[in-house]
């Protein structure tokens, strides 16, 4: 092939018309993602709607040596979807049908594109759950998730999508169709390949079905919003929360800047201006007086004003608090559309040293930041504006930014992101993480499966 012309038409050969195209227009659409800054137009975009058009795309790449960079919805926001050496984008976007709800074997059964917001609605309209609730949930897609390991909110107390996975349908680089695991929770039948996919951001392979397990949707839900003068006094609360035997399905924190950007970007007030911090904790469960009693019990424990506690029992109520925090990231790009995304997870216990101390280092170089995440399990978003710093030293600095962020953070016995991947802004950084023989093994394990280096190269490594 000489020319991606030639391979156009090639790819237009193997797959029905309208799957393939290089409408530069078109492409446009498919140079970015989510990530802040990053764009590579890509020179091809196949829009598969089967297994066999993925098939016939990885077949065909592998033989010439073509890139293949697998998109979901392109919510990312480490580049990880944005095609960096150019190649063929492969969308798998219209492969997004929900095959089935089994209720019995209380299972999901999915194609990669399905939005998972319809698979959580589809799971309800059963009586069930889909627990993993990443913030971008109504745009993002499930392939997305399995390749990024997405959390959410509730993952304090169901996890995050690699304990729901327990099957997947994928094509390998040359085109070999693999399926793992099925409609059972257990299995103890060899490694386990759907967990070393989970979280591969697409390097290893393309992901075509997947099997999601289910949870009875519980009866109860409750939000309640409380109020705190400080980070420090809020993280307090939380130890005391789980050390108390109540696991909420989720406790957020937002510190002061978040809550204001969020309070503008959505032109309304928010309830407690003069906090510094805020917690945002969901409690489910299927008996509503001990659902009630934990409320009692987190209320208690606050050492909280019952009049400066805010409790959210209809889903519209619940959906305006939640509107809030969901809106941090929409906010923060609306008012600071350069900024640095960083999701760094530390031991829950360490989270207030970790934001002093990193917001004591910001300040020392003259940088705003937000902060806000997820209390419960540790992952703290660090989001940090250029604001009015010149371009060039924005991006001379970022380098060092970065070091000093990661850093501070695996010194706390964290390590460098809890949700957001590797991608391709973070791949400089895999060596501060993880040893050098722990690369070595995930590089061979990608030579194992990809051994030309044709899927999502300039990623993860
Ligand atoms: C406002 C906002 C809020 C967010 N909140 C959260 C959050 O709370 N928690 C969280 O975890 N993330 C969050 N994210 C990040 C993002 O939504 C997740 O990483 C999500 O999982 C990406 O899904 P996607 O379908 O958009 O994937 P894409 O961006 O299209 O792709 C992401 C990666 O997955 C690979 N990929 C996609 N589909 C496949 C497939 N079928 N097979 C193999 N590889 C594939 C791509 O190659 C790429 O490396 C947020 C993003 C935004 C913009």
């Amino acid at each position: 092939m000489t020319s991606y012309h030639d391979i156009t038409d090639a790819l237009s050969g193997l797959l029905s018309p309208g799957k393939v195209t290089a409408d530069r227009e078109i492409l446009e659409a498919y140079a970015r993602d989510e990530t802040s800054d990053l764009s590579a137009m890509p020179d091809i975009l196949v829009r598969a709607e089967s297994v066999e058009d993925v098939r016939a795309v990885m077949e065909f790449c592998n033989t010439h040596g073509l890139p293949v960079i697998p998109r979901g919805a392109g919510t990312g926001v480490t580049g990880g979807a944005v095609p960096v050496r150019g190649g063929v984008v492969l969308s798998l976007e219209k492969m997004n049908r929900i095959i089935e709800i089994d209720r019995e074997n209380m299972v999901a059964v999915v194609e990669p594109g399905a939005i998972t917001r319809d698979i959580q609605d589809a799971a309800r309209a059963e009586g069930l759950m889909y627990p993993p609730d990443p913030a971008s949930l109504d745009s993002c897609s499930i392939g997305g998730n399995v390749a990024e390991n997405a959390g959410g909110p509730r993952a304090v107390r169901y996890g995050t999508t690699r304990d729901y996975v327990l099957g997947l349908e994928f094509v390998l680089a040359d085109g070999s169709v693999i399926t793992t695991g099925g409609k059972f929770v257990k299995n103890a039948t060899g490694y386990n390949l759907s967990g070393i996919l989970i979280g591969s951001e697409g390097t290893l392979a393309v992901v075509t079905k997947i099997v999601l397990r289910l949870v009875p949707a519980p009866l109860f839900t409750f939000d309640m919003l409380l109020p705190f003068p400080s980070l420090v006094e809020a993280m307090n609360v939380v130890y005391g929360i789980l050390l108390n035997r109540v696991v909420p399905a989720t406790i957020e924190f937002m510190e002061r800047d978040a809550i204001d950007l969020a309070a503008k970007f959505l032109e309304r007030e928010m309830p407690f201006p003069d906090a510094g911090a805020h917690l945002l904790i969901q409690v489910d469960g299927n008996h509503e007086q001990a659902v009630f009693n934990d409320l009692d019990a987190i209320g208690k424990l606050s050492c909280a004003d019952p009049d400066t506690i805010i409790i959210a029992q209809s889903p519209e109520q619940r959906e305006r608090l939640w509107k809030a925090r969901r809106s941090i990231r929409d906010a923060i790009k609306k008012f600071y559309p350069v900024f640095l995304a960083e999701d760094c997870v530390v031991p829950r216990s360490r989270i207030p040293e970790f934001m002093s101390d990193l917001k004591n280092y910001l300040e020392t170089k003259d940088l705003r930041s937000v902060m806000f995440g997820h209390a419960g399990d540790g992952n703290v978003h660090i989001d940090v504006l250029k604001g009015d710093m010149e371009y060039e030293a924005w991006t001379q600095g970022l380098p060092e930014l970065k070091r000093e962020i990661y850093r501070r953070a695996i010194a706390l016995g964290g390590t460098i992101t809890g949700e957001h991947g590797i991608g391709f802004i973070r791949k400089d950084y895999l060596s501060l993480a993880l040893s050098r023989d722990e690369i070595e093994l995930l590089k061979r394990i990608k030579k194992a499966f990809d051994p030309k280096g044709i899927l999502n190269p300039g990623k993860i490594f």
